[in-house]
């Protein structure tokens, strides 16, 4: 405790000394923001951070979660001239080697992805690796990168150099302070209760670590992180190893090294790692750690062996086991907790808690201000989890995988395989019959492709065509020449009704949605600065009922946009009423034949035209019939009372088999929507994306009255030749063999200039279709298209391709909306 008098009131409020809290404090005082209390339970750095080891290794799965790391790396160096408090940075580089080819192709994969986002990194053999990294063995070494910008930092030191940078703009920082209530009030939180009395505030920040989902529960907010055993061990001295050695990853045994007083610190992320806490999580956990636990860490200890033989005669000076959370994805939660205004989340780092610090703490900051993130985070945004998701059963066989997937092969489509099957749609075991092989989207269980008779129902994963490239390609024919069915039932379905729904509506979304009953809008959501927060089509299925179809994954980030973005006294709601339909996609040329078989209704082009939404009898059932495509071709999705799916199913199946009707998945859905150039959020369309960026101009209504959220900056964009130096264009390889999967760099006349952000295979044009998004020194127009020579870099290798505007496969978009 200081000796100042207990305060009773703050503006920001943080919960936890470690280093995220210090450094959303440091974040927001620097913004001006001073007006802070950070309480500690114990002293600083107390939990889980002073035990940590420190790497700072920037390059992530997900490029926003690297450029937070980059950050994080400017700042460890300049802090200390800032606060006089060293932060331990140092510079020294990392080494990754790989063992397999598999691993080389991943790590040739990642650099031309890194060099993409600005991070410098090389590619070097085996022997270089030894060269840099002495005290190996490199004899099962394929080769490996180089990242000179990588290094470690001293997780107790920085904590407090980034609580002395607040401290020294007037935060309050407290230790010693138990937080033992939330307070609430009408959907906004007003303060904490402490031990040692209660503190008003209009936000408060929970960074509280492992605790931060029990901090959640005070207030009902959903914080669904579980703690893991995560263990390192400190050698005595070993012979050649100097404080200069870069930090080195072996991947493929799961484990890294870096130097500690002329020894070696050796740890790893093990296959299947050990849940922790299962009984709540002790208050009083200050500087402690776990038992040691060296069955858990004989993977590691095994590998470690086989890189540096040496540690077989050195002593093992320290083993540290502390607890650490995880999250069901690795990436961790950021973000205003949409259960609770004000109420903001920094927690869950998976074991990059130091690494992401400076990053993290800077972007919570600008979002508390901001009131909205100030860059696309929705890797990160705790609005990626719904309440199901913090369920402690499912969330302690989750964390058992998660662990790992840091040194795991990320495998393109790879899917994780614990805590599965959790949602299921009402024709699961009908479609699992089918040989389905599921993968998992917001806890459901899709279909992501159906193994052929004689096939076995499990992807096997490569970096080139994988196993179900032919049967998804029968799937892909299907659709362009007959008619298939899709169960797309987890797109989240979100109902807005009231008095003021199509006047609120319409302010957020970018189209024109006061259309007549019965009509389907294609629309952006739009953020301030233009971006995209999510792109929907609404059904205007009453005069002020609105049914809102969007991604899978987008149920809740939607939910709270639009919720938020209510005026406050408007007469307006939403319900999310995902789980009340099912959704069959019935695509292809011949949809509308196997349709007509089953209804007496009228779908000929003039009495059911492209864009609109009737109430149709369809055998026994009724059913919502939207006339919409993400494939390219006539089709309907059906929008089904979920207790009436499998008869809708069995008789959509029947009328359909003198038409050839089959089957398809996600996979096949993903290759005909790129192939036919339809953006998809998070993918080409982000909040640092405008429509204008990406050719969906057409969705955007410049007149309307009232305008739309986002109008401003993008009127300024329009004016602006400059905005089109970013834009997403469509690339086709010439070449029919190789196979992209996304996050390849795009190169035009042999200069980067940008990434491939969705790959698949286009079995209708016969090559690899992309989107890309590229950014030039110019603006991107037919000209700066036709006059330069484009390749994709695939692991190290360039393919040259064809770059479009708009999709050469059906380019004036008639096939979706010809009559059969
Ligand atoms: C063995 C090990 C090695 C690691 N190595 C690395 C590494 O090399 N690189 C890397 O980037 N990361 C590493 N990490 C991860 C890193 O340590 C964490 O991600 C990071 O420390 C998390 O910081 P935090 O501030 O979120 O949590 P914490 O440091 O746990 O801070 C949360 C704080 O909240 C306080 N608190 C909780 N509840 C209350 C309450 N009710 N009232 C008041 N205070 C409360 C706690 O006392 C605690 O101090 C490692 C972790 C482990 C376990």
């Amino acid at each position: 405790m200081t000796d100042k008098k207990f305060p009773d009131k703050a503006q920001y409020v943080i919960v936890g000394g470690g280093v995220v809290g210090c450094s959303v404090a440091y974040h927001l005082a620097k913004m001006g923001h001073t007006d802070i209390v950070l309480l500690e339970q114990g002293q600083l750095s107390c939990g889980t951070t002073w035990h940590a080891a420190g790497l700072v290794g920037q390059l992530r799965g997900q490029p926003a979660m690297t450029n937070l790391i980059r950050y994080s790396t400017q700042l460890y160096s300049d802090l200390e001239a800032e606060t006089g408090l060293a932060t331990g940075w140092m510079q020294c580089g990392s080494v990754t080697v790989a063992r397999t080819d598999d691993r080389m192709t991943m790590l040739l994969r990642t650099a031309a992805a890194a060099r993409a986002q600005g991070v410098e990194v090389d590619v070097i053999t085996a022997a270089e690796a030894q060269e840099k990294w002495p005290v190996m063995q490199v004899d099962d070494v394929k080769g490996g990168l180089w990242m000179p910008g990588d290094g470690k930092a001293n997780p107790t030191d920085l904590t407090q150099s980034l609580a002395k940078g607040a401290r020294m703009r007037g935060a309050n920082v407290i230790e010693g302070v138990t937080v033992t209530d939330i307070l609430t009030d009408s959907g906004r939180v007003t303060g904490v209760v402490t031990d040692q009395g209660t503190i008003e505030a209009d936000y408060v920040i929970n960074c509280g670590g492992q605790w931060a989902r029990k901090l959640g529960l005070m207030c009902g907010v959903n914080v669904p992180l579980h703690s893991a055993e995560h263990m390192y061990i400190v050698t005595e001295k070993v012979e050649g190893v100097n404080p200069d050695l870069p930090v080195l990853r072996d991947p493929d045994g799961y484990i890294y090294f870096k130097e500690e007083t002329g020894g070696l610190v050796m740890g790893g992320f093990e296959p299947e790692a050990k849940p922790w806490g299962m009984d709540g999580i002790p208050e009083k956990f200050e500087f402690s750690l776990l038992p040691d636990d060296w069955d858990q860490f004989e993977i590691l200890l095994e590998n470690a062996l086989i890189r540096v033989p040496q540690m077989e005669t050195t002593g093992v000076r320290k083993f540290y086991n502390g607890p650490e959370s995880f999250t069901p994805d690795n990436n961790y939660l950021l973000g205003e907790a949409p259960e609770l205004k004000n109420f903001f989340v920094g927690a869950g780092f998976n074991s990059m808690g130091i690494a992401s610090a400076g990053g993290a703490g800077r972007a919570l900051a600008e979002w508390i201000v901001a009131g909205e993130p100030t860059s696309d985070l929705f890797a990160v945004d705790i609005r990626r989890f719904a309440n199901f998701n913090n369920n402690p059963t499912w969330l302690h066989d989750r964390v058992k995988e998660t662990l790992g997937l840091h040194y795991a092969m990320p495998w393109p489509n790879r899917e994780l395989d614990s805590a599965r099957p959790f949602r299921r749609s009402a024709l699961y075991d009908r479609l699992s019959a089918k040989n389905a092989v599921f993968g998992s989207k917001m806890g459901w269980e899709r279909v992501n492709w159906f193994a052929r008779d004689g096939e076995k129902a499990e992807t096997v994963y490569s970096f080139g065509r994988q196993n179900w490239h032919d049967a998804v390609g029968e799937e892909h024919k299907a659709v362009r020449e007959d008619v298939a069915v899709f169960d797309q039932s987890s797109f989240s379905k979100l109902m807005v009704q009231g008095r003021d729904a199509c006047r609120e509506l319409n302010r957020i979304c970018a189209a024109n949605i006061d259309v007549e009953v019965g009509k389907t809008v294609y629309t952006g959501l739009l953020n301030v600065r233009g971006g995209y927060e999510s792109d929907l089509t609404v059904l205007r299925v009453k005069k002020q009922e609105f049914l809102l179809i969007t991604g899978s994954a987008q149920t809740v980030h939607d939910a709270d946009w639009i919720r938020k973005n209510f005026t406050d006294d408007a007469h307006v709601f939403l319900t999310d009423v995902t789980s009340s339909w099912s959704v069959l996609a019935v695509m292809g040329p011949k949809s509308r034949d196997v349709l007509k078989k089953l209804t007496k209704s009228d779908l000929s082009n003039a009495a059911f035209p492209f864009s609109t939404v009737r109430e149709i009898d369809l055998g026994y059932a009724t059913v919502l019939a939207n006339r919409m495509t993400y494939v390219g071709e006539l089709g309907w999705e059906l929008l089904v009372p979920v207790e009436f799916t499998i008869g809708v199913y069995e008789d959509l199946m029947n009328a359909g088999a003198e038409f050839g009707i089959r089957n398809a998945g996600y996979f096949a859905l993903e290759g005909l929507r790129i192939e036919k150039g339809f953006r998809a959020w998070t993918r080409e369309l982000t909040p640092d994306i405008t429509p204008l960026q990406a050719g969906l101009g057409f969705a955007v209504d410049w007149d309307k009255a009232g305008g739309f959220i986002g109008k401003e900056a993008l009127l300024a964009a329009r004016a602006d030749p400059d905005h089109l130096k970013t834009r997403i264009v469509q690339l086709v390889l010439d070449d029919a063999a190789p196979q992209l999967w996304g996050g390849e760099a795009v190169l035009r006349n042999g200069v980067e200039v940008g990434e491939v952000r969705s790959a698949a295979y286009g079995h209708t044009l016969g090559a690899a279709v992309t989107l890309c998004q590229l950014e030039a020194d110019e603006p991107i127009k037919a000209d700066y298209l036709k006059s330069g020579e484009f390749e994709i870099d695939l692991a190290g290798v360039r393919f040259s391709a064809q770059v479009h505007l708009r999709t050469p496969y059906d380019p004036k978009g008639e096939r979706a909306k010809v009559d059969g």
